[in-house]
């Protein structure tokens, strides 16, 4: 049985889907009008352990996650750039989504984070948002004020239920967009009215633009083709006004539920502080990554647990750098050997298996299950030491568990390329190292491994000989 922590009821749940073993999730994706920082990667990756297991769990899960490509931010930034390259506002606005999709997805792949099942764009589905929101027109719960469509939340009667804040004190509570326009200042914008130059869409309240909230409840619904979801996730920061905006308007479109578990991670804070550009602690994916490979950013991140916060330093990415040796070291001997298939169960490995499951039933309990797979990195450890007669079998069944749980992690464990040298020059080097010492000549051996060190290929001596192997 697997619990979910939902939002909506604020309790673990048994998680069943609407169909048998059919899953139907969607997420909130990026904005596309900066790189995406260490907070976005948080959220694709813990987004994609769920899908993963899930799916390990027998589950078909259908995925579905959106790209922002019209907001304010994007509007801003290409004014921006049409001023600085001298091209106009909609040239600019083009250039601003093209350049970070481009970039959107440059960071998947070199996260190894695989893409949803389908990644609908907002201005491919303008059509189904006005739609959308002529729809709630007809149902008299949203409303036209020269060329801009409204929602009236107070006609929503179950308007906070996510958030648990109540309607009448959001008018003191949170910071409302002042718009006179509007019949009741907590109503939102369904649609806007293009302002000058602005990209702008023909509609039948003249041109304009959807608002941020309609491009989710219509994609997922589409995409998904259903009116319920099963699982609708997102950071900590959308659960309001964003998430609950959305299920108004899709609940009161369709009558019917919009999302039975929401899924909402934790956010991420640089060194206690809140990540800001003007703070000087902002990092993108493209700056991680240059230093660490993907696999050591996702330890990172399983540290945590999906819910809770995560604060991230160099510090720790040097402390998940140093956990993520031990497995990749072990694999890679793993890798070297060949090992015999087997059926049969074989006591020790099938509890740590059992455990695995426990831990990921359990709200995805990453840190848990973490844990798990150091457990068996110890106990295969262990086993290569000994000479037990059974050992072959058992270390089959080991990488089997293995490679099962680091799938679910997505680790990747890739071949560390650390620069021009090659395998044939550095068994030379070891040779020449191994002739110097043999001939008590300690200095010029010791001289060769500091330099191989340099090189970043890294010396063991044990007692078959030498071993190298390339730093990460
Ligand atoms: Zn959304």
């Amino acid at each position: 049985m697997i619990k979910i922590y939902n939002t909506l009821t604020r309790k673990k749940q048994e998680f069943k889907p609407q169909k048998n073993q059919e899953i139907k999730m969607y997420t909130c994706g990026v904005t596309v009008y900066d790189d995406c920082h260490i907070g976005h990667a948080r959220s694709l990756y813990i987004f994609e352990v769920i899908r993963k297991y899930l799916k390990y769990r027998g589950f078909k899960v259908d995925f579905i996650r959106n790209i922002t490509d019209i907001d304010d931010k994007i509007i801003n930034k290409a004014r921006q750039w049409s001023k600085d390259k001298n091209i106009s506002l909609e040239e600019g606005f083009e250039e601003v989504r093209k350049t970070y999709i481009d970039s959107y997805y440059q960071d998947l792949e070199s996260l190894k984070i695989p893409k949803a099942d389908i990644e609908p764009k907002a201005t491919e589905n303008i059509p189904e948002m006005i739609k959308f929101a002529q729809g709630l027109i007809a149902k008299d719960i949203a409303y036209e004020k020269q060329g801009n469509v409204y929602f009236s939340v107070r006609k929503f009667k179950d308007y906070g239920k996510l958030s648990g804040k109540k309607i009448d004190d959001l008018l003191s509570s949170v910071r409302i967009e002042e718009d006179p326009l509007k019949e009741d200042p907590l109503d939102f914008a369904l649609w806007k009215a293009a302002k000058e130059n602005e990209p702008s869409w023909q509609s039948p309240w003249g041109k304009g633009r959807p608002g941020w909230h309609i491009e989710c409840s219509v994609m997922s619904q589409k995409y998904l083709k259903t009116d319920t979801l099963d699982i609708h996730g997102g950071g900590r920061d959308l659960v309001f006004p964003h998430h609950e905006n959305e299920i108004a308007q899709s609940e009161a479109l369709t009558g019917k539920p919009f999302a039975n578990f929401w899924i909402h991670h934790g956010l991420l804070t640089i060194n206690g502080q809140k990540m800001a550009k003007s703070l000087g602690n902002f990092y993108t994916i493209k700056d991680v990554i240059n230093k660490y490979p993907a696999d050591i950013l996702k330890i990172f991140y399983l540290q945590a647990h999906y819910s809770s916060p995560v604060d991230f330093s160099w510090e720790k990415m040097e402390e998940a750098k140093s956990a993520y040796e031990r497995i990749y070291l072990l694999v890679n001997k793993l890798k070297k050997m060949s090992l015999p298939a087997c059926e049969t169960k074989i006591g020790g490995i099938e509890e740590i298996r059992a455990q695995f499951q426990e831990s990921m039933d359990d709200d995805f309990n990453t840190p848990k299950a973490l844990a798990v797979l150091f457990e068996l990195v110890n106990m295969t450890n262990k086993l290569l030491e000994t000479e037990d007669s059974q050992s072959e079998i058992k270390l089959g069944k080991i990488v089997n568990l293995m490679t099962v749980i680091t799938d679910v992690f997505g680790f990747t464990f890739p071949e560390i390329d650390s620069g021009s040298m090659d395998n044939e020059k550095i068994s030379e080097l070891i040779n020449l190292r191994l002739k110097l010492r043999k001939e008590k000549k300690f200095a010029e051996a010791d001289k060769i491994r500091k330099e191989l060190e340099n090189k970043g290929v890294i010396l063991e001596d044990t007692k078959d000989g030498t071993e190298w192997r390339r730093k990460l």
